[in-house]
């Protein structure tokens, strides 16, 4: 039995990827805090396909520590698919964000996704037929004001896995590494964004992708084998793409991993 695991499932883009990636007959391993919401998208699973196997986990993955027992409870499950989408926004400049919650951010969506990333690259990088998606933003390449924190952690997630797509493939390895850089997309991310308790995209926002829509994307970059997936702010077009950012190669250390 193999399993996809989806961070950030309880809501959004990861919740309808996993109903996605249901419909293609994945076994799934599905992460956030709201076991309730987690739980409600499992009995939605078994609509699609009653003989999936589907493991619910309830985890804050902006403390490291939850980030590394949560890889470590999936030791006994063949993961085939890895995808890091949890993570939130923030609207504020950068002189009056509130640091608490900007702390938080810079855990979960970069510390958590490193460490989870480098977990599985550790444990199945040589494994057939292996990916590890990670979830960036079209802000994660283009800097967008009053949001330059949150844009700048998700250029970091391009450019760790676009840099860690190029390291896989000039090692030879099997497992391939891809970003989904979508634009808006109706969930709940504008809301946490702007610390509102409802937020209603239609007729407040010009242009915008569902989620079930993004999952689409999400599936087109899983079949392809191109490393981005990325909308186009512009035409809110699709796009698959080669990796983005300038990359070279550097020197190689002996290994040092723990
Ligand atoms: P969303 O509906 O708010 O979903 C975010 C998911 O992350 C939820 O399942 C949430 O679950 C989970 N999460 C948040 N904090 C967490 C924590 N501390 N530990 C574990 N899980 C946590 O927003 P979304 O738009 O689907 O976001 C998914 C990804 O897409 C994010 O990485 C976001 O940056 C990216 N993105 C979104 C847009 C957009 O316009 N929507 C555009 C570009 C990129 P719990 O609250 O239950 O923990």
């Amino acid at each position: 039995m193999k399993y996809t695991v989806i961070t950030g499932a309880s809501s959004g883009i990861g919740y309808a990827t996993a109903l996605a990636f249901a419909s293609r007959g994945k076994n799934l391993i599905l992460a956030a805090r709201r076991q309730d919401k987690l739980e409600q998208l499992k009995v939605e699973i078994a609509k699609i396909n009653q003989h999936l196997d589907v493991i619910v986990k309830s985890v804050d993955l902006s403390v490291a520590e939850n980030a590394h027992t949560f890889y470590e409870s999936l030791k006994n499950y063949e993961i085939e698919t890895w995808i890091n989408n949890a993570g939130f926004g923030n609207f504020a400049s950068v002189g009056e964000h509130n640091l608490k919650k900007i702390q938080s951010m810079l855990h979960l969506n970069i510390e958590a996704l490193t460490i989870l990333s480098s977990l599985f690259v550790r444990d199945y990088e040589n494994v057939d037929g292996t990916q590890l998606i990670n979830v960036s933003s079209a802000a994660g390449y283009t800097l967008i004001s009053n949001f330059v924190t949150y844009s700048s952690t998700k250029f970091y997630v391009s450019a760790f896995t676009e840099g860690l797509a190029q390291e896989l493939q000039s090692r030879g390895s099997k497992m391939k590494a891809k970003v989904l850089a979508p634009a808006v997309t109706e969930t709940e991310f504008e809301k946490h964004s702007l610390d509102l308790n409802e937020f209603q995209y239609e007729g407040q926002v010009p242009k915008f992708h569902t989620s079930k829509e993004m999952a689409g994307f999400m599936l087109n970059l899983y079949d392809s084998d191109k490393t981005v997936g990325i909308v186009d702010e512009s035409t809110y077009e699709f796009h698959l793409k080669e990796p983005i950012f300038p990359f070279r190669e550097g020197t190689k250390k002996a290994s040092t991993a723990p």
